[in-house]
């Protein structure tokens, strides 16, 4: 989980990776994206690093959710709802309906 989500915009996602102190900008097209898998990969904008994000949310729960969210409805087209409801379903099948972290408050994601 060393590169991980700080921040969403329109045009991507403010990184940080930890380990290497490297932060940055990811473009939403840049972000892998598995929904079969489950797994949400982020690439340090500045070093080779690459980090796997379960639905479930890793390391940091809340952040990788919303990671998950977003990019379900930018991927598959949905609505903030409808994105919420896939994410959490996949993340209930994985881990339980205890490992969800966001409301239903579409502001609060962004
Ligand atoms: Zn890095």
């Amino acid at each position: 989980m060393s590169v991980r989500p700080v921040s969403f915009s329109a045009a991507g996602v403010h990184v940080l990776h930890e380990e290497g102190g490297h932060e940055g900008d990811v473009a939403w097209a840049d972000l892998g994206f598995n929904a079969a898998q489950r797994t949400a990969t982020i690439a340090c904008p500045v070093c080779p690093s690459v980090s796997t994000w379960p639905v479930g949310g890793g390391a940091d729960p809340e952040m990788g959710q919303r990671l998950f969210v977003h990019l379900v409805k930018r991927r598959q087209n949905k609505t903030w709802l409808q994105s919420l409801a896939i994410a959490k379903a996949l993340c209930d099948a994985d881990e339980g309906p205890e490992r969800w972290r966001l409301k239903g408050a579409t502001e609060d994601l962004t």
